[in-house]
């Protein structure tokens, strides 16, 4: 027996329903998840990380302002880092306590406020898929948090522009901390530059970095030290960092960081609009 196909200009019944019952779950999805929400606050009491509101982790507004739009900073290390806001705010308040606060959950607003400077960093690369390399955390970071934070950021903002058909690159783990390297919170930029330099190349990312372009991420720029090592680093093993993303800059920096490479390219940060 053979199946009538469906007139021309017609939906078939099947594909209309599909479309109808993903448009209620879309409709649904933000209402269950605010329930969800206030669930999870009965069990573990919460409060906004930035301004204190109750029964959020960061509350409404907080999360409009950090999602608000607005043009990208942009910043000059030999190449151009782009970023997505100053460290200031908000933003600054979920990713200390992201990082350090033990609030996990937060890396995924993180990596949607990661996405744009990222796609701008990729969109100077020749290759259509760039590798992506993330700052790494040292391994007593990492035992203590029990996740790498700039990774888990990168994982949620390539899921996001993976979902609107934009741009991605390719991560790559190739980065690990010596032995000594610390958090660089607290050091002053003699002591942050030296620091930075206990960066390596893991061993079996050498050969996939030769003769490939390179996206370096960060979570803040402070003095650039980590950006310059972190470039360094990929470039002995034969790569080319491109462009760098990250989601805060510190503006007040007045001057480059002590090194090797201190003063190359460096620019005060503009706006990108
Ligand atoms: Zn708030």
């Amino acid at each position: 027996m053979t199946r009538c196909a469906p007139a021309p200009g017609r939906v078939p019944r099947r594909a209309l329903l599909l479309t109808c019952w993903r448009a209620l779950l879309r409709s649904l999805r933000g209402p269950i998840v605010e329930l969800l929400r206030d669930l999870r606050a009965l069990l573990w009491p919460t409060a906004c990380v930035h301004c204190g509101a109750p029964d959020r982790d960061c509350c409404a507004h907080c999360l409009a302002r950090i999602r608000a739009p607005a043009p990208l900073l942009r910043a000059e290390l030999g190449v151009p880092v782009f970023a997505r806001a100053p460290y200031d705010g908000a933003l600054r308040a979920l990713l200390l306590a992201c990082k350090h606060g033990g609030r996990a959950s937060a890396a995924s607003e993180l990596g949607r406020a990661l996405r744009a400077p990222l796609r701008a960093a990729l969109a100077t690369a020749g290759e259509p898929r760039p590798l992506i390399v993330a700052a790494p955390s040292s391994a007593v970071q990492l035992r203590q948090r029990g996740f790498r934070p700039v990774e888990l950021f990168v994982a949620h903002a390539q899921r996001g522009a993976a979902r609107r058909g934009e741009p991605c690159g390719e991560p790559l783990r190739a980065l690990r901390a010596a032995w000594g390297r610390r958090g660089q919170i607290g050091l002053a930029p003699r002591a942050r530059a030296a620091n930075a330099r206990l960066l390596r190349v893991r061993p079996g990312a050498r050969h996939r970095l030769r003769g490939r372009e390179v996206v370096l991420v960060d979570d803040v720029l402070t003095t650039g030290a980590t950006l310059r090592a972190a470039r360094d680093a990929v470039e002995s093993a034969g790569a080319r960092v491109v462009a760098a993303a990250v989601l805060c800059l510190v503006e007040t920096r007045a001057e480059p960081a002590l090194g090797s490479r201190a003063a190359e390219g460096w620019k005060p940060p503009s706006r990108v609009e």
